[in-house]
């Protein structure tokens, strides 16, 4: 059983009920969800997949963390399998007021919420949500604190799959301020599961995790060593608000250390692709001349992003026995 927090991600038939974690989600149910998402994939410029898969259902999506891209494409897959869509700022809702999330759960469910979109600063919330909610509702986590952002992991897996067409024999190198990053550990999660071959962490020591953390991967403090012959380069942005103001690197010196810059990017394999979940800071983490590059796939990580959404949301509803 695939249990997060104590919650089973999966209904007793196995079909995913709630979406937390990728730890632990059997590698068939994730490369199912890949599958699925693939059949939700369209070329730019020709119309978007669409269906009712969703129609009669309600889905809340509850952030209290900025978001661009995971929202939006959390709305537009919903909307596209023809599902109601309340979008509540959290900021401006009842918890400001001292509303416990439980207790906002409990309303919207009176209100006919079928599936709940959590992004949280705060470890713990989302698997609390998932324990209380009722039966016949599902909780997708949509980014939680530091520790997991298991559909950032499905979109990215998506796009290497998409990209190199296996992972077997693969080395990926995720780049930056891992220690902080919830990307880099759903990352890890789902290549692990998947079976990348080698995963490295290139990381200045004070954004390394813990040794305890992303276990099997090498460590690597110099961008040129950690580099060579990488398949694929996740780069990722300085996580501020999970540091104090004094912790943040100088971003001149940063750039010099661990910028990613075409010269850099010449180190791994040829073919190697560049991955970053934005939003980016040019110049800090990346060089533009390489987010915009050939080799770059950050924009086709958007596009995935929403192929991923609609499968999981289909998943959650297809599960339970269909639409409302
Ligand atoms: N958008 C990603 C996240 O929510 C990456 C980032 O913010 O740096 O974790």
């Amino acid at each position: 059983m695939s249990e997060y927090d104590g919650v089973s991600q999966l209904r007793a038939d196995g079909s995913l009920r709630h979406l937390l974690s990728l730890e632990g989600l059997p590698r068939e149910r994730i490369e199912w969800l890949l599958e699925r998402a693939q059949r939700y994939v369209r070329p730019l410029g020709e119309p978007p997949a669409r269906s009712n898969e969703l129609a009669g259902i309600t889905v809340a999506n509850l952030f209290t963390e900025p978001s661009t891209r995971t929202r939006v494409s959390f709305e537009l897959a919903a909307k596209r399998l023809g599902a109601d869509v309340v979008n509540l700022e959290v900021q401006l809702s009842s918890r400001v007021k001292g509303e416990s999330m439980l207790d906002t759960l409990f309303t919207l469910e009176a209100l006919h919420v079928d599936v709940f979109v959590i992004r949280d600063s705060e470890p713990g919330v989302h698997g609390l949500v998932a324990a209380h909610a009722a039966p016949h509702v599902s909780v997708l986590s949509a980014g939680e604190a530091h520790v997991s952002h298991p559909t950032q992991g499905l979109l990215d897996a998506l796009t290497v799959l998409q990209c190199k067409g296996r992972f077997d024999g693969l080395c990926v190198a995720i780049v930056g301020d891992v220690r902080h990053s919830r990307v880099a550990r759903s990352a890890y999660q789902v290549f692990r599961t998947l079976g990348v071959a080698e995963i490295r962490i290139i990381a200045p020591p004070a954004f390394m995790p813990e040794e305890n953390e992303f276990a099997g991967c090498a460590r690597f403090t110099s961008l040129r060593s950690g580099l060579k012959d990488a398949d694929v380069v996740m780069m990722l942005r300085i996580q501020k608000e999970r540091m104090s103001q004094a912790a943040f690197p100088d971003p001149d010196r940063y750039f010099q250390k661990y910028g990613l810059t075409p010269e850099r990017l010449a180190l791994a394999r040829p073919d190697a692709i560049v991955m970053h979940p934005q939003p980016m800071n040019r110049g800090i983490e990346i060089a533009s001349d390489v987010a915009d590059g050939p080799q770059s796939v950050i924009r086709r990580q958007v596009t995935n992003g929403i192929a991923v959404r609609m499968a999981v949301l289909s998943a959650v509803i297809e599960g339970r026995g269909g639409a409302a």
